[in-house]
């Protein structure tokens, strides 16, 4: 279960442990002279939290930081942090509030860079296959001892590899796709000079 941050805080530093830490002489006892009331002897317990049996005083380690150093409770608490180096969980720490807002938009704007790529590979492979379906029927030899056309060829070969794609492209899982596009110039390497020439003059 996520703690808040506060009670993080708290769960990791006593008030005796902060009281010393800001140089405070804390008896055997748990027993120190009280910073809020002018004290002679020590009237003020201190362990987990705090009570001053002379000003009444009491609380959590919160609350001395915060009254110590004049401070909000929320700055009482990010200085514990930050001078005692606690380790607390971000998600819900309110001024860490931005940066999460900063990283959902970065990643929305990854996707949509990601759904555009997408589009854009999808786009090349159905033009060129579309190419593929016309050589096909264009460079078809028209006897069986007339020579095979190179585009012809090329429409043979790659049809139904390029038909693959484009079901992979529509259907495939976002990690596929991913992979897929990300392995763009090896593709281009290895494909027809016709293709290799519609990718790189569309991306
Ligand atoms: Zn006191």
């Amino acid at each position: 279960m996520y703690l808040g941050f506060y009670s993080q805080v708290k769960k990791q530093v006593s008030t005796r442990e902060a009281a010393e830490h800001y140089g405070f002489k804390v008896g055997r006892n748990g027993m120190m002279k009280c910073p809020f009331h002018d004290d002679r002897n020590p009237s003020m317990k201190v362990d987990q939290n705090f009570i001053c049996f002379g000003c009444q005083e009491k609380g959590d380690v919160i609350r001395f930081v915060s009254k110590l150093f004049d401070l909000p409770p929320y700055d009482a608490a990010v200085k514990l942090t930050e001078d005692m180096g606690l380790t607390v969980t971000a998600e819900n720490r309110p001024g860490v509030q931005p940066g999460i807002r900063k990283k959902a938009k970065r990643e929305r704007t990854e996707r949509q860079q990601f759904e555009q790529s997408v589009d854009r590979v999808y786009g090349v492979y159905c033009d060129y296959f579309r190419l593929l379906n016309q050589w096909a029927e264009e460079y078809a030899p028209r006897s069986p001892t007339e020579d095979l056309h190179p585009l012809f060829v090329e429409a043979m070969h790659q049809r139904e590899y390029v038909e693959y794609l484009l079901d992979l492209l529509l259907y495939g899982s976002s990690v596929v796709v991913k992979l897929f596009c990300n392995t763009y110039g090896l593709i281009i390497r290895y494909s027809s000079p016709c293709l290799k020439w519609c990718l790189i003059s569309i991306v």
